[in-house]
């Protein structure tokens, strides 16, 4: 404990006004350290699987993967664990997974690799799922998709994986359980496209660094360019908010996974839009949740107003430093 956020992390993310927030985590790099605080968050909200096939020489068995599933769901449970499928591709590179391009980002990353490889999807499928049994905690998440035939191919083995599951099991003592499924809303054109998905599936959630990075044109980790990556730009808030008040008209449960909800002035702005569940990195949990404890929504909606009229970021982080100040 080295704060005074640390001070009240047993206390629950409620708003002044009476909202309570669901926090949760991202996880998959240190599980040692997320432990620690697992008690204290409403679950994980992403779980990178990928960063656990990074550190091997070699892809995982399927009983290798279900035993490392396993052994998080158990660590959560009862709270719920959103396992995203392999996302490598992009800045995600597997040694033992040659993807040589000249446009990485744009060319075959996450679902695009794994619904080419259908044996590896089907494999990571089934170790969930299996892992889930007599537990039930289990969330799956596709990333990177764009596409509706995305969706319904990856729907489609997801099915194979529970077909033959069933079968595989049929005298074992534990039940198979299809688990929820949902999409990571990072491309662009996947807002355009949420009222077609909700209706296939369960929930969805917002991946910012990648949607910021796709709307804007502007490589996340290019440092050249680092001061135009602005998850504050009016264009990304309004996608954020559009994407909040579909849901909301949609009833599709929606959060957020992205570094934006590990940032205080994000939080609230997220809040302010209608999200309740943001996931984030362990280190900000209870920053966020302080000040989210400090705040009234109502507050925090005349902000959101003010943000999303700015033309530009630079006013939104005028805005935001007001607010802040006459916050206390
Ligand atoms: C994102 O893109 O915002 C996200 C959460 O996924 P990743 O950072 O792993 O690409
Ligand atoms: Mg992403």
């Amino acid at each position: 404990l080295h704060d005074k956020f640390d001070a009240e992390h047993d206390l629950p993310p409620i708003t002044l006004d009476g909202e309570r927030i669901s926090l949760l985590l991202n996880a998959g790099l240190d599980l040692s350290s997320e432990h620690m605080s697992a008690k204290y968050s409403d679950g994980v909200g992403l779980y990178r699987t990928e960063s656990w096939f990074m550190q091997r020489g070699q892809f995982p068995s399927q009983a290798e993967q279900e035993q490392c599933y396993r052994e998080v769901l158990s660590l959560y449970h009862p709270e719920p664990v959103v396992m995203r499928t392999l996302d490598i591709g992009g800045d995600k590179v597997l040694d033992y997974f040659d993807i040589e391009e000249e446009n990485p980002f744009l060319g075959w990353r996450g679902i695009r690799v794994t619904l080419d490889h259908p044996e590896l999807f089907l494999d990571q499928l089934k170790a969930m799922i299996k892992a889930n049994a007599g537990l039930g905690n289990l969330r799956i998440m596709l990333p990177m998709i764009g596409h509706t035939e995305e969706v319904d191919e990856a729907l489609a083995l997801l099915e194979q994986a529970y077909f033959e599951l069933q079968e595989e099991w049929a005298d074992q003592f534990y039940q198979i359980d299809k688990p929820e499924i949902g999409v990571m809303i990072e491309v662009p054109s996947s807002i355009f496209l949420l009222p077609e998905w909700a209706e296939k599936v369960d929930f969805c959630s917002v991946g910012s660094n990648d949607l910021t990075q796709y709307l804007l044109a502007v490589d996340r980790a290019n440092s050249r360019v680092a001061k135009l990556f602005e998850p504050y730009h009016p264009s990304v808030l309004r996608a954020l908010n559009r994407i909040a008040t579909d849901c909301q008209a949609l009833e599709l449960p929606f959060s957020l996974c992205g570094e934006l909800g590990s940032e205080p002035e994000g939080a609230i702005l997220l809040v302010a839009m209608g999200y309740r569940r943001l996931s984030m990195n362990i280190s900000a949990l209870n920053k966020v949740k302080w000040v989210l404890r400090r705040l009234k929504v109502t507050d925090m909606e005349s902000l959101l107003e003010q943000c999303l009229s700015a033309s530009s970021a630079i006013q939104v982080h005028r805005y935001l430093r007001e607010f802040i100040i006459a916050q206390g």
